[in-house]
């Protein structure tokens, strides 16, 4: 990394989702940008993704929706299945009339190699972004006026004038601003991966030529199904609580206990599981939400301010959303740090109610015995076209509205 005599002005720490479109939003609002991410080379690791409307008109905001939509799937329904009986519970219908009147914008499913690639090629092809891999921020020390980052890899310092620590889930920048230890382990585990569509057969096949986002809610665990890449790719997630958590050990959550957990559930989702790849697991994570994400001049974004468990599927996409909110507030604001302050007011209620309600969704789903009967009675009367409690979070939020 070359030690500039003329400080960068922005410097971005994390090339996921988050800290790409953080550089996309900094950039296009008129900044220079530096991007420093860990890894040798870029890119993402997991399976799908759902991009609800908010998403979507972040991404729109961020000038890469066309190339999203190139790879994206447009699911026409979101439906709920009970996992045990297989019996429909309800379901949402995303391309009625009464879904674009209230929310003009698609609710897409993609593979997040490919909603990476969108970004990282924009920024790649933006004059003032600069990208560099294999850099590991260690600390940052603030001075008043700049913020100078120091690396793992070498002594070289990146100075900039703010800082955008969009460095995940168990972001050292956090640690160290925040000093609220780990994230909280919620016991829960996903398994997930993608399998080509012409593998399927059966019910199975049935469902991905539907083309719909399936969640098989159960007793503490579920199943999600939708198709990626252009219908190519199935993706599967199941996730389960253990019985057998055990802090600093990764033996729990196993596929052992996998099996047991899907045991007594309905025939679509049993013959999904034998398709599941079994390399990975991946324990569930959140945290509760923070009062204030700047301190002096970083700025938290993504993960690193706001790490959510999955189930109103909105990490990436508030992730999104913190970016073009980001870039709002540096056109409106010359001073960079009036900029952070403006941005991290205006995202903080809305992300940490996103966190908490995610947390909700989970318990909803995830019911047992009498209380998941109690949800199937109510939520079975629901139109498709009903989506009065899902509204507060799929309309895209103000602070992402461009700038009047
Ligand atoms: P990350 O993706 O974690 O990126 C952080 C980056 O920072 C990484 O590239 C890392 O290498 C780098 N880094 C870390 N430390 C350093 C350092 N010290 N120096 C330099 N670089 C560093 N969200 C949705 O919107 N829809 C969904 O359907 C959905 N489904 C999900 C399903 C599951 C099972 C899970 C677990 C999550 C899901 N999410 C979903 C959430 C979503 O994946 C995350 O919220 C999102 O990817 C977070 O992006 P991020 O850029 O903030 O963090």
């Amino acid at each position: 990394m070359p030690s500039s005599p003329d400080p960068c002005r922005l410097a971005v720490v994390g090339g996921g989702i988050g800290g790409l479109a953080a550089a996309l939003a900094a950039a296009r609002a008129g900044l220079r940008v530096t991007l420093v991410e860990r890894a040798a080379e870029f890119g993402e690791i997991g399976a799908g993704l759902q991009l609800a409307p908010n998403a979507s008109s972040a991404l729109e905001g961020l000038g890469v929706l066309a190339d999203v939509q190139r790879t994206a799937v447009t699911p026409p329904r979101l439906v709920m299945m009970d996992a045990l009986s297989g019996n429909r519970i309800t379901e949402l219908d995303l391309r009625s009339a009464a879904y674009r009147e209230r929310f003009r914008h698609p609710y897409l499913v993609t593979h997040r190699t490919d909603l990476h690639a969108a970004l990282l090629a924009a920024c790649r092809a933006h004059p003032r972004v600069t990208l560099f891999t294999g850099h590991t921020v260690t600390h940052a020390e603030q001075d008043g006026s700049r913020v100078h980052l120091h690396f793992e890899e070498t002594t070289a310092v990146l100075t900039a004038s703010a800082v955008v620590a969009a460095d995940g889930l168990h972001s050292r920048l956090r640690r160290a601003l925040v000093g609220d230890g780990d994230p909280v382990c919620s016991r829960y585990v996903a398994y997930r991966g993608t399998l080509p569509t012409g593998r399927m057969t059966g019910q199975m096949a049935r469902h991905a030529a539907s083309e719909a986002v399936m969640v098989w809610a159960g007793p503490r665990m579920h199943l999600v199904q939708y198709p990626v890449r252009r219908g190519e790719l199935y993706n599967q997630v199941a996730v389960f609580e253990s019985d057998h958590y055990t802090p600093d050990s990764d033996d729990w959550g196993t596929e052992a206990e996998l099996e047991e957990r899907f045991t007594g559930t309905c025939d679509a989702v049993r013959d999904a599981l034998p398709l599941f790849s079994r390399e990975r697991r991946w324990p569930l994570f959140d945290r509760r939400p923070l009062d204030t994400w700047v301190h002096g001049r970083i700025a938290l974004l993504g993960d690193a301010a706001h790490p959510m468990l999955q189930y109103l599927a909105q990490g990436a996409g508030q992730a999104l959303e913190d970016a073009v909110a980001l870039g709002r507030a540096l056109e409106e604001f010359t001073d960079v740090a009036g900029a952070l302050a403006a941005y991290a007011e205006r995202r903080r209620e809305r992300a940490a109610r996103i966190q908490t309600g995610a947390h909700r969704f989970g318990e909803i789903c995830h019911v047992e015995g009498m209380g998941a009967t109690l949800r199937n009675a109510l939520l079975g009367g629901r139109s498709p076209d009903d989506f009065d409690d899902i509204s507060w979070v799929w309309t895209p939020a103000p602070e992402t509205m461009p700038v009047a």
